[in-house]
């Protein structure tokens, strides 16, 4: 791979390779813009086949994370990190901890959280030898498990596609059709049932389908969730599920969930669009459990939390806007709206602030 020319197409400011060879540690950070503030993103453990695997799955997320927080109006850039290795094999206190120091030296450009395959203790290793982290444990002032603010700003996504598409945002008044009850999942359902709505639900966990079924959602199969008549359509488990093969089977108005990279391909937004169902961007939707995160920087507050997580509503009201106004698919009016957000603020320039100069060398003569 010609790394230079694939980090100027995607933008990329850094990529650093970490080495540790008596932790057994191969890393990759990505730092993809820093423009609106440190880049924070997720650090994922995975059996990459190949080297090359693991730097395109790291650039690709670093520069989604950039997106993602534009838009959910955060003062934060786009980061990502990966470890090569088996989460169930290869962890270790070393490993983490040389991990921990990488990040260290770039202080504070980037910070970590949790992601795929890594659980709350590797976090406390890397918590050891650096303070650029978020998502720590409770214990010592962090912000716990992110699925329930995840889950609440997923709701105000659906309210404001409610707004846009029906004129109300009662979501009682509607059906939802949710795919995956896991963390997220889970909230989101007992948080829809709340409100009086009427739930359709599929897992391949069946204790996960039973506890939503308690909470008075109806069970369907794995596949027949696409085929359901309901109004709003919520992936919260896979990501790819709006493809070729499961749209043309859309009974749905709707498409507002929290799952990532919910579009096979752009064209599928495209293709949603053309049939009439309002997509609201994953990564503007489930942005709660990053806000969530970000108010570690200035001392955790749960209910500043939630406060915030209610922007959701706004942010995605102004993708349906930006779409409208520039009459282009809600995903591509997503990227715009983060990609404004940057170059506004990118082009502030502070005026000079003045300091006390010393113009050491130079005297003054009193006669
Ligand atoms: P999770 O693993 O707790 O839940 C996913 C659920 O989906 C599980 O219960 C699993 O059994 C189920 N599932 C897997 N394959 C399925 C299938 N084929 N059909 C139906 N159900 C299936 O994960 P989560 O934390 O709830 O996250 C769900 C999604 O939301 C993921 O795409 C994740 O990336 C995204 N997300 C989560 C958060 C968060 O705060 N946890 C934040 C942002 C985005």
């Amino acid at each position: 791979m010609e790394l230079f020319a694939t980090m100027q197409g995607s933008s990329h400011e850094q990529v650093m390779f970490c080495n540790n060879n008596d932790a057994g540690l191969r890393a990759i950070i990505a730092i993809h813009d820093t423009t609106l503030g440190p880049a924070l993103g997720g650090l994922r453990m995975w059996p990459y086949g190949s080297e090359e695997e693991a730097l395109n799955d790291v650039l690709r997320l670093s520069r989604g994370m950039t997106y993602k927080a534009a838009v959910a109006g955060l003062n934060l850039g786009g980061g990502k990190a990966v470890i090569i290795g088996d989460p169930r094999e290869d962890k270790s206190e070393a490993l983490f901890r040389a991990f921990g120091k990488f990040i260290d030296t770039l202080n504070g450009r980037y910070i970590t959280a949790e992601d795929v395959g890594i659980d709350v203790n590797d976090m406390e290793f890397i918590f050891q030898e650096t303070n650029n982290v978020v998502g720590v444990h409770q214990v010592h002032g962090g912000s716990g498990d992110p699925s329930p603010f995840t889950a609440y700003g997923t709701v105000q996504g659906i309210r404001a596609a409610l707004e846009f598409k029906f004129g109300d945002q009662e979501v009682g008044k509607y059906s939802f059709a949710v795919q995956g009850a896991g963390h997220v999942g889970h909230h989101l359902v007992r948080l829809l049932r709340e409100e009086g709505a009427k739930v359709f639900v599929t897992d391949i966990n069946e204790e996960a389908v039973a506890e939503a079924v308690e909470m008075g959602a109806e069970a369907v199969g794995l596949d027949e969730i696409y085929d359901v008549d309901a109004d709003v359509f919520s992936p919260c488990a896979l990501g790819a599920i709006i493809n070729e093969s499961t749209m043309p089977r859309f009974k749905f108005k709707i498409v507002a969930g929290a799952a990532n990279n919910q579009l096979a391909t752009d064209e599928c937004g495209d293709e949603l669009e053309r049939r009439g169902i309002l997509y609201a961007p994953d990564y503007a939707v489930n942005a709660g459990g990053l806000m969530n995160v970000s108010i570690e920087f200035e001392g955790y507050n749960e209910a500043r939390a939630y406060r915030m997580t209610r922007a959701i509503y706004y942010n995605v009201h102004r993708i349906f806007e930006i779409a409208r106004r520039d009459g282009i698919s809600t995903w591509k009016a997503s990227d715009r709206m983060a990609e404004e957000r940057i170059a506004i603020l990118g082009r502030i320039k502070l005026p000079y602030m003045g300091k006390p100069h010393r113009f050491p060398g130079r005297e003054r003569n009193s006669g």
